[in-house]
């Protein structure tokens, strides 16, 4: 009995019913009146039960478009904003891609559904070990995370073909612009207390096309490590 109890509890908290299905279709319609118009993105959102990744205490609230509070204060991002950062990185098949700010591991999963090969990185070291350890529960094993200030890239495995930085940047890291292939995408949010969100794209060794996407507000992108 004692070993029956915690695999039941991985069961209900892993459950992915028609409530849940139910919720998250009107959720996929939200986001296409709201102007995401790339079917594999939305296949995408679709695939990943975003109420895995949540609280229980939020489990009715998963399907809003909305962002929630994590672990360490910091948030699970609006399912708009992920779908609209997944739509401007053009990711295609078995691509690298590396995610800044693993956080609840939401985002990975998502870009993991696109068949890319995903690395994502995390400073706050809590995150870093819950998201890792729950991702391999889930089956999303082939992502790599990283306790890893992103500030500074993933220079060991670089370069790589997108970059997605989802926490506020003051500025774009020179490193992460040195680790994108020519050819290359980093979408990011830069700015103070809202972000504009860039896309920006390598030409060639020198020389980036910049693009900006409307105004959003993220939580911050802090350097170093934080073990707490
Ligand atoms: N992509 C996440 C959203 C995370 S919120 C999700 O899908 O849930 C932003 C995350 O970026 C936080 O977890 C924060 O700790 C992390 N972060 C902030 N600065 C960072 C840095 N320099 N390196 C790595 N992660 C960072």
């Amino acid at each position: 009995m004692s070993d029956f109890l915690p695999l039941c509890a991985i069961f209900t908290a892993v459950e992915d019913n028609y409530r849940h299905k139910g919720m998250r279709r009107k959720l996929i319609e939200t986001l296409r009146h709201k102007g995401i118009q790339d079917e594999q993105v939305l296949q995408a959102i679709w695939d990943v039960p975003r109420h895995w990744f949540l609280d229980r205490a939020f489990e009715e609230l998963a399907y809003e478009d909305k962002a929630f509070p994590i672990d360490k204060d910091q948030s699970i991002s609006q399912p708009y904003t992920v779908a609209r950062m997944t739509e401007l990185l053009q990711v295609e098949k078995h691509q690298k891609v590396l995610e800044i700010g693993t956080g609840s591991g939401y985002q990975a999963a998502v870009l993991h559904q696109l068949g890319a090969r995903v690395f994502t990185v995390e400073r706050q070291k809590l995150l870093y070990q819950k998201s890792k350890a729950f991702l391999k529960d889930l089956g999303y094993s082939r992502i790599r995370c990283f306790y890893k200030d992103g500030m500074l890239g993933l220079e060991t495995f670089a370069p790589f073909d997108r970059i997605i930085v989802t926490a506020a940047a003051e500025d774009v890291p020179q490193p992460l612009l040195d680790q994108l292939t020519i050819g290359g995408i980093l979408v990011i949010p830069v700015g103070d207390e809202t972000q504009e969100m860039r896309r920006i794209t390598r030409l060639d060794d020198q020389r980036f096309r910049t693009e900006t996407f409307g105004t959003y507000r993220f939580v911050p992108f802090l350097g170093g490590l934080d073990a707490s």
